[in-house]
């Protein structure tokens, strides 16, 4: 749809036009903060929006976030609350839940053998087990303890056959604990065991952007990345491979599908690596004039203020 290379202002198209557009697609994928809500807050308008693109004009609806501090089931708990109608869990594609297929469907992983060890939030955890699958390391976890060398602590954990043996994966997620421990399991296990996979939710490298620039989960995983000499792969946008089992399933079709988001480098990007239409949102980080004089970053085939301004065409 991206015509000349030119970003189409939804607003200025006449009503006739915007009914084509919208018969143009039959799936609709939605990023979550900046876009539909910003943490409990529903952006005014968006839940509006979705549910009549799925109830009136026959859409399947997606929410699809970067968001691994939380489960797919707290995810659709959340859309739940906020009037989201989308039918189950399964219509919201998280982080979380992306690794627990990914893991399931690894010929070299067993979930009766091996566990993984978690350098991330408590979500994470929680994901696996109700999917079950073993972790550890999620969450709080004791640095050195008091007069510890960082001598003491590897003789102590690195030299035991289990800190690496039948450990399947590293998964790395934004971790408020993160430390040296948990870096130093995380590269040990990277090390020793080739097989075992290495997967993270996102590579946002600023978390809370643009109220705060605090490290992302990108951050940590350039830091282990760097040690274990090894590539993480990416749960969460824009690597296509997180709509791999919805495209397999016959569910999404890449071509009739649009992509709403705030964020140019995940949203648009992802669009653009999936071969999906592209809607940006002025909700989040990124004004369009702001982008427009950033062509280094991925440019949107359609632009709306805010998702709610398209109620008034639905
Ligand atoms: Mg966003």
């Amino acid at each position: 749809m991206m015509e000349g290379g030119t970003t189409i202002k939804l607003l200025d198209l006449p009503g006739q036009q915007v009914s084509e557009w919208l018969r143009s697609f039959d799936t609709v994928l939605s990023d979550g903060d900046g876009t539909i809500w910003q943490d409990d807050t529903e952006i005014e308008g968006a839940a509006a929006v979705l549910n009549a693109l799925q109830n009136h004009h026959g859409k399947r609806v997606y929410i699809i976030t970067n968001n691994g501090l939380k489960t797919r089931s707290e995810l659709f708990g959340r859309a739940q609350h906020l009037g989201f109608q989308v039918p189950n869990d399964q219509h919201i594609i998280s982080p979380t839940a992306t690794i627990v297929e990914h893991l399931k469907q690894l010929p070299d992983f067993d979930s009766s053998k091996h566990k993984v060890y978690v350098v991330g939030n408590a979500a994470i955890g929680r994901e696996l087990r109700e999917n079950g699958i073993e972790s550890y390391g999620a969450g709080v976890e004791e640095p050195l303890a008091k007069g510890d060398k960082w001598q003491d602590f590897a003789m102590r954990e690195l030299t035991k056959p289990e800190a690496a043996d039948n450990v399947g994966a590293v998964v790395v997620g934004w971790d408020e604990h993160f430390s040296y421990c948990k870096m130093a399991r995380a590269c040990h296990i990277l090390c020793r065991n080739e097989n075992s996979a290495f997967l993270v939710t996102n590579r946002d490298a600023v978390h809370k952007y643009p109220n705060f620039c605090i490290p992302g989960t990108g951050a940590f995983v350039a830091g282990i990345e760097a040690c274990a000499g090894r590539e993480a792969l990416e749960m969460g946008k824009p690597n296509p491979v997180v709509l791999e089992p919805l495209i397999q399933s016959g569910a999404l079709r890449p071509q009739r599908t649009l992509m709403i988001g705030d964020c140019p480098k995940m949203d648009i990007a992802f669009a653009r690596n999936c071969g999906m239409q592209s809607l940006l949102v002025g909700t989040g980080s990124f004004p369009l004039d702001i982008l427009q004089q950033n062509s280094h970053l991925p440019q949107p085939d359609f632009y709306l203020p805010k998702l709610g301004d398209l109620l008034q065409f639905l």
